[in-house]
């Protein structure tokens, strides 16, 4: 989608760090981390929220939770624990309007979120 920063990383327009990719799948470092490990895994298709229930099809889901698993594992967050999260609405802090797990790790989280 014009005018999407994670279609435009997704399509290699905008350069990122760059972690995992597969055919319909990215995860990339965040920009701004908020935990020694934060990684953002997204569907490279642009699809709004997890609101839009149309476009994640099981297969897809699959693929970015598989995603979030290997890498997770490739990076030792299991031992410790590590934090999936999807900020959806600007209520929750969603500030880019492209489906994104956050992937948080190697730090304390306390409970419940802010
Ligand atoms: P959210 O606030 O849940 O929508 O998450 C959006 C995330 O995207 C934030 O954690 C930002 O730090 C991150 N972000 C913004 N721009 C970039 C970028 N160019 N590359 C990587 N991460 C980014
Ligand atoms: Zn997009």
């Amino acid at each position: 989608m014009k005018d999407c920063l994670f279609c435009k990383i997704s399509n290699k327009e905008i350069d990122s760090n760059i972690v995992f990719e597969s055919d319909n799948v990215l995860i990339f470092k965040d920009i701004s981390p908020k935990a020694p490990v934060h990684l953002l895994a997204v569907p490279k298709e642009h699809i709004s929220s997890i609101l839009e229930i149309d476009k994640l099809d099981s297969r897809l889901l699959k693929e970015l939770m598989e995603a979030i698993s290997r890498v997770a594992m490739e990076m030792r967050l299991d031992k410790e624990g590590f934090r999936v999260v999807v900020n959806t609405g600007s209520g929750a802090g969603e500030s880019v309007n492209h489906l994104h797990f956050h992937i948080l790790g190697k730090r304390k989280f306390s409970w419940p979120p802010g």
